[in-house]
C-alpha cells in the first residue's frame, strides 16, 4: 500500500532525533513531526549527561572492568526489583555500543567528565562536551542529508490505525501523515498540571512549591494518543523531584553540608549531603516535607559556593527569615514549637548531632565532615522547610517490550507503534540510577526504536 512515510517519529528531542537517524540508516524514510518551532525539548536544556557501563572513555578514566551485568545487578537491586527487568537489561546491554555510536556522530567525551552519578561506587556518568544541546545539535545534523523531512510548529493528536488495529497513519488536526510505523517520543508531561495529579501525585501534592524545569511541549500527549488504542501505563508515581527550600525559582540540587536535616518530628534520618537521586525519595518517606536547622554562625558564614548562591546564602536567609518564610527562635525548644516539633526530640537531636561535630564525625548518618559540619550554638536559631518539589522529569509512561514496542493492557502488542524516551515508563523506579539515567535510555531505546521501525515496515512490503 502507497504510503507517506515508512516511519513518522512524533517529538524531536534527543530520544526522537535518534530514532529518526536509526529508521533513516536501517533504509526507512521518515518524518519527524515537531510541536515545537525547533528541534531539542528538554533535551537541548539538559546537562546530557549518559548513564553506561563498559565504555571507552571509562576505560580511558582508568574504569577497566564495569559490565552491562554489573549495571544490571546495581539497577535492579536498587529499585529493589520493581522495575521491568526485560527494559532494564536492554538497556545496560545497549548503553555502550550506543554511547559509542553517539561518540562516533561527534559528541565529544572526556575522560575527566566521568563520574560516579547515583549511589553507585562505579562511575556510569558520563558528561557530554556541550551538555544536551550539543547531543541534540549532533544528532540533529546527520539527519541532514538523509531521507529524513521535519515539521516544526505541528502539535501530533492522534494516531489512525488500519482494519486489523495496526498503525497506518499519524494525525494533527485534520492533517494525517500514512505510515508503516509511528514512534513515540513527545517526551514527559512535567508541564502538565493535571497529568501530573494522576500519574505523579508526589509532584502534585508539593503544590504550589513544585514547578518543572523541562520544556512547556511536555504535556505528556503521547499517553493520551496510546490510550486511545488501549495502551498500558507502567511506572506509576515515579520521576525526579529536587529537594528546594521554595524560596525562589532556582535550579539547585544538593544541600549545603553544614545544614542539618530533621523530620516533622524533630529527628534527623538521612545524610544531608545524600546524592540529589535519593534526597528527594528520602524526604518523601517521611512525610513529603522536612527541615533544615542552622544557627546565627552557620547563617552568617553562608557565602554562595559551588553547591549554592540562590538558597543557602547568609543576606537570603535573613531575609526568608524577616519575611517568615524560615522560622527563628531564641532557643531550640522554642524552634520545635514553631514548626510544629517535639522540643525534647530536637533537643535531643542536636545535642547528639553537636557531640559528633566535636569528634568531627556524623556517627550516626556518616556525613563527610568535610562538607562542612558545624555545632548549632549559637542563637538565634533557624528552621527552613524543605519540599521535593523542583520536577525534573517524569518516568510514568506508556509500557513497551524490550524492542520498544508499545503494549497494550492485556500484553498484546500494538502493530506498528513503537515508543522511546521519557514518553516510556517501564525503566524508573522508585529511585533514579543516577545523573545520565534518563538522557542514556532516550538515545538508547531512540536509536532502537527507529531501527525496529524500520524492520516492522520492511516486514509490511516483503
Ligand atoms: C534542565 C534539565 C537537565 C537535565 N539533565 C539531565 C542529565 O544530565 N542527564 C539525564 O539523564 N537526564 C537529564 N534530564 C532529563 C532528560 O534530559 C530528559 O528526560 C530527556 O532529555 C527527555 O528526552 P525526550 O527526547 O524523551 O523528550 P524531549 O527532549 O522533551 O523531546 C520531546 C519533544 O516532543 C515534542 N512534543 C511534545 N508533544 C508533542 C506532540 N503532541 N506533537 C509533536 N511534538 C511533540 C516536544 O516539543 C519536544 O521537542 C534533564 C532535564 C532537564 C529539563
Amino acid at each position: 500500500m502507497a504510503r507517506d512515510y515508512d516511519v513518522v517519529v512524533v517529538g524531536a528531542g534527543a530520544a526522537g532525533l535518534a530514532a529518526a537517524l536509526g529508521a533513516s540508516l536501517a533504509g526507512a524514510s521518515v518524518l519527524v513531526m515537531e510541536a515545537d518551532k525547533q528541534v531539542g525539548g528538554s533535551s537541548r536544556l539538559s546537562g546530557g549527561h549518559f548513564y553506561a557501563a563498559g565504555t571507552s572513555v571509562q576505560k580511558a578514566a582508568g574504569i577497566l572492568n564495569d559490565t552491562a551485568d554489573d549495571m544490571f545487578e546495581h539497577y535492579m537491586t536498587l529499585n529493589q526489583w520493581l522495575v521491568e527487568p526485560s527494559v532494564v537489561r536492554r538497556y545496560c546491554d545497549l548503553s555502550a555500543p550506543t554511547f559509542e555510536w553517539l561518540k562516533g556522530l561527534g559528541v565529544e567525551f572526556k575522560p575527566e567528565g566521568v563520574y560516579c552519578s547515583g549511589v553507585s561506587s562505579v562511575a556510569r556518568g558520563h558528561r557530554p562536551e556541550g551538555a544536551g544541546e550539543r547531543v541534540v545539535e549532533v544528532l540533529y545534523g546527520h539527519c541532514e542529508g538523509r531521507n529524513i523531512d521535519f515539521v516544526f510548529n505541528t502539535r501530533v493528536t492522534g494516531l489512525v490505525t488500519d482494519d486489523e488495529g495496526r498503525i497506518c497513519g499519524v494525525r494533527a488536526g485534520d492533517d494525517v501523515a500514512t505510515c508503516g510505523a509511528a514512534i513515540l517520543s513527545t517526551g514527559g508531561f512535567g508541564a502538565n498540571k493535571e497529568l501530573l495529579g494522576r500519574h505523579y501525585p508526589q509532584a502534585a501534592k508539593a503544590d504550589n512549591w513544585s514547578w518543572y524545569i523541562g520544556t512547556p511541549y511536555a504535556q505528556g500527549d503521547a499517553l493520551a494518543m496510546a490510550k486511545a488504542l488501549d495502551a498500558d501505563i507502567a511506572g506509576h508515581d515515579r520521576g525526579l523531584l529536587l529537594v528546594t527550600p521554595g524560596f525562589s525559582r532556582d535550579l539547585e540540587v544538593l544541600l549545603p553540608g553544614w545544614l542539618v536535616m530533621v523530620n516533622s518530628s524533630g529527628r534527623r534520618f538521612a545524610n544531608e549531603s545524600s546524592p540529589y537521586t535519593v534526597l528527594g525519595g528520602l524526604i518523601e518517606k517521611e512525610g513529603g516535607h522536612a527541615f533544615a536547622v542552622f544557627d546565627e554562625a552557620a547563617r552568617a558564614a553562608a557565602k554562595p559556593s559551588a553547591i549554592s548562591r540562590a538558597y543557602w546564602v547568609n543576606d537570603v536567609l535573613a531575609k526568608q527569615a524577616d519575611e517568615g518564610r524560615i522560622a527563628r527562635a531564641d532557643s531550640l525548644a522554642e524552634l520545635a514549637k514553631k514548626i510544629g516539633a517535639d522540643p525534647k526530640v530536637l533537643e535531643g537531636t542536636i545535642a547528639r548531632y553537636n557531640a559528633d561535630c566535636e569528634q568531627g564525625v556524623d556517627s550516626v548518618y556518616f556525613k563527610d565532615p568535610t562538607a562542612g559540619m558545624r555545632p548549632v550554638i549559637s542563637p538565634p536559631f533557624y528552621a527552613a522547610e524543605l519540599r521535593p518539589a523542583i520536577i525534573c522529569w517524569t518516568g510514568t509512561g506508556l509500557r513497551i517490550d524490550s524492542d520498544t514496542r508499545v503494549l497494550r493492557r492485556d500484553e498484546s502488542i500494538i502493530g506498528g507503534l513503537y515508543a522511546a524516551g521519557e514518553t516510556v515508563g517501564s525503566l524508573h523506579g522508585d529511585r533514579y540510577i543516577g545523573g545520565g539515567g534518563s538522557y542514556g535510555p532516550c538515545v538508547v531505546f531512540g536509536k532502537l526504536a527507529g531501527e525496529q521501525a524500520a524492520i516492522f515496515v520492511q516486514s509490511l512490503t516483503a
